[in-house]
C-alpha cells in the first residue's frame, strides 16, 4: 500500500512570521498522524527554521541545482541543502519550466543530483492547454517521464515521487477530472513498469497537483493511481490544507477501488 503524501508548495508566499505560524499550524495537525505523509515545500531562506519546527512533517525545498559548489550565483546545491538537515526537492515544477526555462534534460540533471545524495524528488510533469486540446498528453507526459528518469538506476528510481501538474489547471481554478487523472497517472505508472519492473511501479507515489482545495480532494484522491495531492493555493490556507489531509486519511482504498 501506498501511503498518500500531501505536499504544499508555497511558492514565493508568505513572510517569515506567517510561514512559521502556518508550519506550526501544519506540523501539529502532523503529530501522531501514521496514515499519512504531510509534506511543506517553503521558500528557500525559511528551511532550516521549519525543518527545526517540524519533525513531524516533510520539509522540502522548491529546487535544487545539478552541481555541487561553484560560481552559479543564486543556485543551492544538494550538499548545501543536505547540511541543513533538506532531504526532499520539488523538481521541474511548471512555473520552472515556463519562467525560468528548465528543460527536460535540466529536470534529468537535477533528478539525477538529487538522487545521488540521496534526496527523495517530487518530479514534475504536465501538459499545457494546447497540448491537451491536440490530444497529445499521453505523449508529452510520456516524455517528460521517461527523459526523467534517464539513467537513473533501479534502486534510485524508487525514491523518485512523480507529481502529474496539468500545466493549465495550477493556479487557475480548473481542475483534471478524477477520470482524467487517472487516465494519465495509470500511463505514468505504466512507463515505470517498462522502465523498472513491477515491483518498483508499485512503489513510485504519484501526486496529482492543479487547483486541488478541500471541495475536490476526495474524488481524486480515491483514484486507483493517485497516491496524494500537491497544493499550491490552498496550502496557504491552513484550515484548506488541513482539510485535505483529514480527507486523505478518512479515503481506505482497500475497500472498493
Ligand atoms: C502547484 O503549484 O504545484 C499547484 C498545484 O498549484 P495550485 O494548487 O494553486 O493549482
Amino acid at each position: 500500500m501506498r501511503k498518500f503524501l500531501i505536499a504544499g508548495n508555497w511558492k514565493m508566499n508568505k513572510n517569515y512570521d506567517e510561514a512559521l505560524q502556518l508550519a506550526r499550524a501544519i506540523q501539529q495537525r502532523a503529530v501522531n498522524e501514521k496514515k499519512i505523509n504531510i509534506g511543506v515545500f517553503v521558500p528557500a531562506p525559511y528551511l532550516r527554521e521549519m525543518s527545526l519546527e517540524s519533525p513531524d512533517l516533510i520539509v522540502g525545498a522548491q529546487n535544487i541545482y545539478w552541481e555541487q559548489y561553484g560560481a552559479f550565483t543564486g543556485e543551492i546545491s544538494p550538499p548545501m541543502l543536505r547540511s541543513l538537515g533538506i532531504s526532499w526537492t520539488l523538481i521541474g515544477h511548471s512555473e520552472r519550466r515556463a519562467l525560468f526555462g528548465e528543460t527536460d534534460e535540466d529536470v534529468n540533471r537535477k533528478t539525477v543530483a538529487a538522487l545521488k545524495h540521496c534526496f527523495f524528488p517530487i518530479v514534475c510533469v504536465g501538459e499545457t492547454l494546447s497540448q491537451r486540446e491536440k490530444k497529445t498528453t499521453l505523449d508529452i507526459i510520456g516524455k517528460q517521464v521517461k527523459e526523467l528518469f534517464y539513467e537513473i538506476p533501479a534502486d534510485m528510481a524508487r525514491s523518485v515521487t512523480v507529481a502529474y501538474e496539468p500545466v493549465w489547471a495550477i493556479g487557475t481554478g480548473k481542475t483534471a477530472t478524477p477520470d482524467d487523472a487517472e487516465e494519465v497517472h495509470a500511463y505514468i505508472r505504466m512507463i515505470i513498469t517498462s522502465l523498472y519492473g513491477r515491483e518498483i511501479s508499485d512503489e513510485v507515489r504519484i501526486l496529482y497537483g492543479g487547483s486541488v482545495k478541500p471541495s475536490n480532494a476526495a474524488s481524486l484522491l480515491k483514484m486507483r493511481n493517485v497516491d496524494g495531492a500537491l497544493i499550491g493555493g490552498a496550502s496557504l490556507n491552513k484550515e484548506d490544507f488541513i482539510s485535505i489531509c483529514d480527507t486523505a486519511v478518512s479515503i481506505d482504498k482497500r475497500e472498493g477501488k
